[in-house]
């Protein structure tokens, strides 16, 4: 039998730390950092029989109710995404806010009925993917002025619909998730290599909404680049646009849809560019002693025109942090891979880049092709892949572990990490009294910049944790935009980033966004507070003015 997605973290029931690396994690944070967790005795989840949900306030009508339910574990389980306030308040018991109704359609007329019903109702839309936003995305938190909230989840429309293996693209619906859609595209000798960290549980139509950034890390990063045309279903009807493998028609359409949240539109279905599967790579890492002596290497390397599927650089602390590193050295992951060629001639350009910069070979990649799956390399990787299960671990023990990314012109980056990693210690000290964890890597790096990921750990009062939380955010969102980063590289915008987006896109470009969202949505259903500020009391019933 399938295992069921886990209410309270990452993956499925029984997924999780082993306790050997649970024990790790809190004695590096406790001896490493000074950062200790409150023992309050069983910091398991409650069942779900135990979790007070509020009575639904809506029912769906009987065409509809064959693909909607009001279980508890559905209604539970729809309530938050995975970002640390979702974490906080689940442990918390806070589940007021649950979707009245989950809804699983199967095709686009059956959206398009939710949607209608949802407009005669006054009920909220929330779409969504795998759940794994990390900026409240899914979280359906949207405040009394609407008569419920339905949520439209959609991992029924999962399927690869075409594959054009001449022009080298498929036809993926919406709901399909990393793994689903790439064991379809295998037989046919291509592949997305669209690889998220949150890969396992996120879909396409997710990636699409929320402009999310692969693992590979220069070039074609964003899943922006791999859309070739997209196709949505609105309130005010059907949306799709034209499959071209480029055009100079105007704005684009697709821009519109991509990174539109769920706020726009439901995305049903994309035309995405694959390619063929990889038959060359080289892989190697490099210790500095340095994170900026580091970051000058990765800025040569990505002007040097050689597009590293991966070019990574981490510093000590978050080495240390994930047991991979004793915090005495930055590692930089970098490697190149093919479906046509040999790479190694790119790999020893990069070295010798590396060298330049001061940095020292973690292995041979020459004489071991598989060196960067030991050593630091293969201690950070094995860290990485487990990361995700980390807070399910530590919010219940009253432990803060978050991380915020952005992205910075290099002639400004050096001042932007400097403000930033001090503004986020900073806010550690002023929201909880006690120093904190605060570590930086590159997530992705362009020859014009960066994308600095900051991550932090520290201890929290068991009942402040939501507002310490909240201060530390604010004081970090703030430093970023008054430093002229981005709020968001790859998390999307959300709610939680929400009043930074504000600040950072240009007002009239919020006004016509607002515009747009008004003529698609009229009457604002479409996954509230998101992207356009929450409507007023009574705003809802409102007709957009002409
Ligand atoms: C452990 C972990 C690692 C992560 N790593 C990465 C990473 O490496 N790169 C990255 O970019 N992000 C990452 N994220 C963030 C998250 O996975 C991405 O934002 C992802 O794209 C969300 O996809 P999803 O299908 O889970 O969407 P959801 O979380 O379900 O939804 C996200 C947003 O998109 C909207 N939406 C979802 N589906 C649709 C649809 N079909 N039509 C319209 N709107 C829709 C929702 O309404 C919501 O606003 C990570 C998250 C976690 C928890």
């Amino acid at each position: 039998m399938a295992k069921r997605l886990k209410y309270w973290g990452w993956g499925c029931e029984g997924d999780g730390l082993p306790a050997r690396d649970r024990e790790a994690l809190l004695s590096t944070l406790s001896r490493g950092f000074g950062i200790h967790g409150h023992h309050t005795g069983d910091s398991s989840p409650p069942p779900i029989d135990e979790i007070p949900l509020p009575p639904p306030r809506l029912d769906p009508p009987a065409a509809l109710a064959s693909m909607c339910t009001q279980e508890p574990y559905e209604r539970v389980l729809h309530s938050f995404g995975q970002s640390q306030p979702d974490s906080i308040r689940i442990f918390a018991g806070d589940f007021a806010h649950a979707p009245d109704v989950v809804a699983y359609p199967r095709g686009e007329a059956d959206i398009a009925a939710l949607m209608q019903w949802a407009g005669e109702a006054r009920a909220a839309l929330v779409p969504y993917g795998g759940g794994s936003s990390v900026v409240g995305g899914v979280t359906p938190d949207i405040g009394g002025e609407y008569n419920g909230v339905v949520t439209l989840d959609m991992s029924r429309m999962n399927r690869v619909l075409e594959v054009d293996t001449e022009s080298r693209a498929a036809r993926i619906q919406g709901g399909a998730r990393g793994p689903e859609l790439e064991a379809a595209l295998k037989p046919r000798g291509v592949t997305l290599r669209h690889f998220p960290q949150s890969f396992q549980h996120s879909t396409l139509g997710g990636w699409i909404a929320t402009r999310s950034g692969g693992h590979f890390a220069t070039l074609y990063t964003h899943i922006d680049d791999l859309v070739e045309s997209v196709r949505c279903v609105t309130p005010a009807g059907v949306m799709e646009s034209r499959r071209l493998p480029g055009s100079g028609a105007g704005p684009s359409p697709d821009r519109l849809l991509i990174g539109s949240e769920g706020a726009l539109g439901v995305i049903t279905e994309a035309w995405v560019r694959v390619q063929g599967r990889v038959r060359h790579k080289a892989a190697a890492g490099f210790r500095f002693p340095d994170f900026l002596q580091a970051a000058g290497a990765v800025r040569e390397v990505s002007q040097a025109g050689l597009f590293p599927a991966n070019v990574r650089i981490v510093d000590g602390v978050e080495l240390a942090v994930n047991g991979a590193g004793d915090g005495s050295f930055t590692l930089m992951v970098v490697s190149f891979e093919s479906s046509d060629h040999p790479v190694d001639a790119w790999m020893d350009r990069a070295e010798q880049i590396c060298l330049d910069h001061g940095g020292l070979p973690d292995a041979d990649w020459r004489t071991d092709p598989g060196a960067h799956l030991k050593g630091t390399v293969g201690a950070w990787r094995e860290a990485f892949i487990k990361m995700p299960y980390n807070r399910e671990v530590l919010t219940p023990l009253g432990i803060i572990s978050d991380t915020f990314e952005s992205a910075i012109t290099w002639d400004r980056f050096e001042a932007f990490y400097h403000a930033v990693r001090e503004a986020a210690r900073e806010a550690i000290r002023e929201a909880t009294g006690r120093e904190g964890a605060v570590s930086c890597r590159f997530s992705h790096a362009y020859p014009d910049g960066p994308a600095p990921y900051f991550a932090f750990h520290c201890a929290a009062d068991p009942d402040g944790m939501l507002d310490q939380w909240r201060t530390i955010k604010a004081m970090v969102s703030d430093a970023v935009i008054d430093n002229g980063g981005t709020i968001t590289h790859h998390h999307a915008v959300g709610r939680d980033h929400q009043p930074w987006y504000e600040k950072q896109r240009p007002p009239l470009f919020g006004d016509v966004l607002a515009r747009a969202k008004a003529h698609l949505d009229p009457k604002g259903i479409l996954n509230p507070g998101v992207l356009v500020p929450h409507p007023r009391p009574g705003a809802v019933r409102k007709r957009p003015r002409r």
